[in-house]
């Protein structure tokens, strides 16, 4: 086959959005997926509201998609609170709810319009030329050369592990499950939910309103590096529903085209970048380990290592794009441990829930609340709103390596007031 300037393995939002850039600068680039589009992804179909502002910047339009502002967030006692969706300097006000089989094979034919040449088939391994990788090996045996490999082949990325870039002990994983159920919502919904009172479930519920009627309803499961906790997730999947169900949240219809996934959080465990190799989107483990959120996580890294690529060349691309990884991971690195002490808390998570939903208290921090959790508080437009946030992320970034501890101390207090 061809040699390219740059492969890139994958063609999610990642992959896609870097091939487009690629391609619309003029370099060489091969998309390659082993799935033929248009394809089914696992997912909640939400496109945060930096992702919306991404594909207006690209000039990418997303006809039929449905602009989704405020959210409501549903506590375990049934108390519900409104995050307003806030302008952002540098987001939209708003995001977007599209199915992912359509908003993927729309990304996928934006990268061929501009140029990009796609390959459909699975990527099995990299090609070395005197030690530094030069191409990939397909499942039809043959190769395809190039001076740069983009890994966007998603959480469980092979180019990530077969470049030695994983350190399984410590990455950060999530998994997640979803279907569709018939029905309409006016608002997307958040639910936090005890499958055992006082303990919540250590992840979250959704249902979230689907563009043209039909809600996608999912439960998300943290669970640390152990990835035999997912099935979790699964087990409690019909419980979750009827709890929505009698929440009045559900019409009583059934969940079609259940499926699942896993999310790799935090920016932990994972070397982004390796000579001749860059990571991007999930690959590189860029979902926000406090919500879940991927998608716009990805086309913002397949865009800036592609501009990296322009810029430096393909041998020298790493240091630009790690750059730019530091600058965008900095509520992923204050947060990772959140995350994990979350997982190791259920109680202290139980009572801040209740806390913060609260009856003034929950009107008080919801806008606070909305930036911090979606990672929009750096760029918000000056407001009350962004002051509690930076002062809620600088008080958390100072807790730092003290969080477990104050979770732990908090969880003895809660539990004797309990008792
Ligand atoms: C249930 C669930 C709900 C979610 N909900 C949301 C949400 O509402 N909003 C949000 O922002 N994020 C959500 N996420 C996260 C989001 O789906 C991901 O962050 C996002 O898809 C990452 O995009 P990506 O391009 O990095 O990877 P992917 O979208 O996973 O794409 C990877 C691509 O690589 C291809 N591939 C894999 N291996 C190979 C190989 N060896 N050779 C060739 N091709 C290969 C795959 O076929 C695929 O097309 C959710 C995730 C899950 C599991």
């Amino acid at each position: 086959m061809r040699r390219h300037d740059a492969i890139v393995v994958g063609a999610g939002p990642a992959g896609s959005i870097a091939a487009l850039v690629l391609a619309r600068a003029g370099v060489s680039v091969a998309l390659v997926d082993r799935r033929r589009f248009p394809r089914e992804k696992a997912c909640g179909d939400l496109v945060g509201p930096r992702g919306v502002q991404l594909l207006d910047e690209l000039g990418i339009r997303v006809p039929g998609a449905r602009p989704l502002g405020d959210m409501i967030v549903v506590a375990p006692n049934n108390r519900r609170v409104l995050l307003p969706a806030l302008p952002g300097s540098s987001y939209a006000d708003h995001a977007i709810a599209v199915s992912r089989e359509r908003f993927d094979t729309l990304l996928f034919d934006a990268a061929v319009a501009a140029g990009a040449v796609t390959v459909q088939r699975r990527v099995t391994g990299l090609v070395y030329h005197h030690d530094v990788v030069d191409g990939v090996q397909l499942s039809s045996g043959a190769t395809i050369r190039g001076d740069v490999v983009l890994g966007a082949d998603g959480a469980t990325s092979s180019i990530a592990h077969t470049a030695g870039l994983v350190d399984s002990a410590k990455t950060l994983w999530g998994f997640a499950l979803r279907g569709y159920v018939d029905g309409n919502l006016d608002l997307p919904h958040i639910v936090l939910w005890e499958p055992e009172r006082w303990k919540l479930f250590p992840g979250y519920g959704w249902a979230f309103p689907m563009p043209g009627g039909g809600i996608n309803v999912g439960l998300g499961l943290a669970f640390g590096s152990d990835r035999g906790a997912s099935r979790r997730a699964g087990e409690q999947l019909e419980d979750f529903l009827t709890h929505l169900k009698r929440q009045g949240l559900l019409p009583r219809s059934e969940l079609r085209a259940r499926t699942g996934g896993w999310l790799k959080m935090g920016v932990l465990g994972t070397r982004p970048t390796r000579s001749g190799v860059l990571l991007v989107g999930d690959a590189a483990g860029l979902v926000n380990p406090l919500q879940g959120e991927g998608i716009a996580q990805a086309m913002a890294s397949g865009r800036a290592a592609a501009n990296a690529i322009v810029q430096a060349g393909p041998r020298d691309a790493g240091h630009l794009y790690l750059r730019y990884l530091h600058g965008a991971t900095a509520h992923h690195r204050t947060n990772a441990p959140v995350h994990s002490a979350m997982v190791k808390h259920p109680l202290a998570v139980s009572l801040t829930s209740r806390a913060l939903s609260a009856p003034g208290i929950g009107q008080a921090v919801a806008g606070a609340w909305g930036l911090y959790w979606n990672d929009l508080t750096p760029d918000a437009l000056p407001s009350r709103h962004r002051r509690l946030a930076a002062a809620a992320t600088r008080a958390i970034t100072a807790a730092g390596q003290h969080g477990q501890a104050a979770a732990w101390f908090t969880t003895q207090f809660a539990t004797s007031a309990i008792r």
